[in-house]
């Protein structure tokens, strides 16, 4: 299938901005636009890249966003309802799913429904609900080609083969990598968001340091491939120049390399199966030097531990975990908890709600609420 244009869900955060860069360089037309709160950055990428619609998910906003784009043809749409409205809209081939948190799961359901393809970059999705979304994707014909750069490299190792024998994750470590629980007891919000290899937004960059983010691609991973958690390793390599990769039946491993770049496998998702030239600079080995291995350590970082632990639950339990993570990074952001606060709330909110076997969509979303509100009665 190739892709002449998209609708774009979270177009003014990291993935956002990068995806339409990428979109531009390939000549790919943005059909619709999708941001939390309006910004004078949304109302730029309505002027320059002329949606028919842009969907504002704060209604007051909305409101403000229709007075300010009154000169402008584009429609502008409001809460989860225009959220939908926005991924389904029928002239977008794909959808982009760049926002952050639950609010991307119905958005994504209905694209599924309609058959796009989804470029996958909100990997909450595919933790809270992977087997409906899995499954509607299966029924529905709808290509599902991850975004998140470990997931890419594996998609891309893997190149189409159902049958691996592992998957190995890797990871950078983050900001805290070699340091002992003593010493993160204290750390800041700000030192947290200092991330070595990558520039993100500010939720991802504190999963990154927690580790929470790893464990969070590691469901995503089982989702995604069908790996059961002992098809799956966890693998620090600091450089992050290989992205991931797979280990077959034969025992011959294949690895994905680049510069950490994330318009990289956004572009992947949307010329898959085809590589085009991209913005991505030359990987140069040599200055690399070289590229190392080690155990991550799940005693100073509990949260990959809680992550890998709650993957094998059923029910509701990873919907509960990623919201109640959620709202804790929300808290450390604003100062309010510690960074090992983080893990507490999350164990706290897995021991206390009740999980929901078999649950629907919208039972998990009900989920995502009560782990949200337990966090923030913890620390009002
Ligand atoms: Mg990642």
């Amino acid at each position: 299938m190739t892709i002449h244009a998209i609708s774009l869900l979270g177009s003014t955060g990291s993935i956002g901005r990068q995806t339409l860069e990428v979109s531009e360089l390939l000549g790919i037309r943005i059909s619709a636009l999708a941001a939390s709160r309006g910004s004078p950055l949304l109302e730029e990428q309505v002027r320059r890249f002329k949606p028919a619609l842009v969907a504002v998910y704060d209604e007051r906003a909305a409101c403000d966003m229709r007075v300010r784009l009154a000169d402008t043809p584009v429609r502008v749409v409001s809460g989860q309802e225009g959220l939908i409205q926005a991924a389904v809209i029928d002239d977008a081939d794909a959808v982009v799913t760049a926002v952050v948190g639950t609010v991307g799961l119905k958005p994504t359901l209905a694209a599924a429904e309609k058959g796009k393809r989804i470029a996958l970059a909100n990997k909450e999705t595919l933790v809270c609900a992977g087997e409906h979304v899995m499954q509607t994707a299966a029924r529905c014909q709808a290509e599902i080609i991850p975004v998140d750069s470990e997931h890419s490299a594996i998609f891309q190792c893997l190149s189409g083969s159902k049958t691996f024998k592992k998957i190995i994750l890797t990871a950078s470590g983050g900001p805290f990598r070699g340091k002992s629980a003593d010493a993160l007891r204290h750390v800041t919000c700000r030192e947290a968001l200092s991330h070595p290899n990558w520039r993100m937004g500010p939720k991802i960059t504190v999963d990154s340091a927690t580790l929470m983010n790893k464990g969070l691609e590691y469901i995503e991973a089982m989702h995604l491939f069908g790996a059961a958690p002992d098809q799956l390793d966890i693998v620090v390599h600091p450089q992050s120049v290989i992205h991931s990769m797979v280990e077959f039946e034969d025992r011959s491993v294949l690895a994905q390399l680049s510069v950490p770049d994330m318009r990289l496998p956004i572009q992947y998702a949307l010329t898959y199966p085809e590589r085009r030239a991209s913005l991505t600079a030359p990987l140069d080995l040599v200055a690399v030097a070289s590229l190392t291995f080690e155990k991550p350590d799940t005693v100073v970082f509990p949260c990959l531990k809680l992550a890998m632990d709650t993957a094998s639950k059923s029910g509701t339990a990873c919907a509960v975990m990623n919201a109640a993570n959620e709202a804790a990074v929300s808290l450390f952001l604003d100062g309010k908890i510690s960074f090992y606060g983080i893990y507490e709330c999350a164990t706290s909110a897995l021991d206390t709600i009740k999980n929901i076997e078999n649950p629907s969509v919208d039972d998990i979303i009900k989920a995502d609420q009560e782990a949200r509100r337990y966090v923030f009665r913890l620390h009002p």
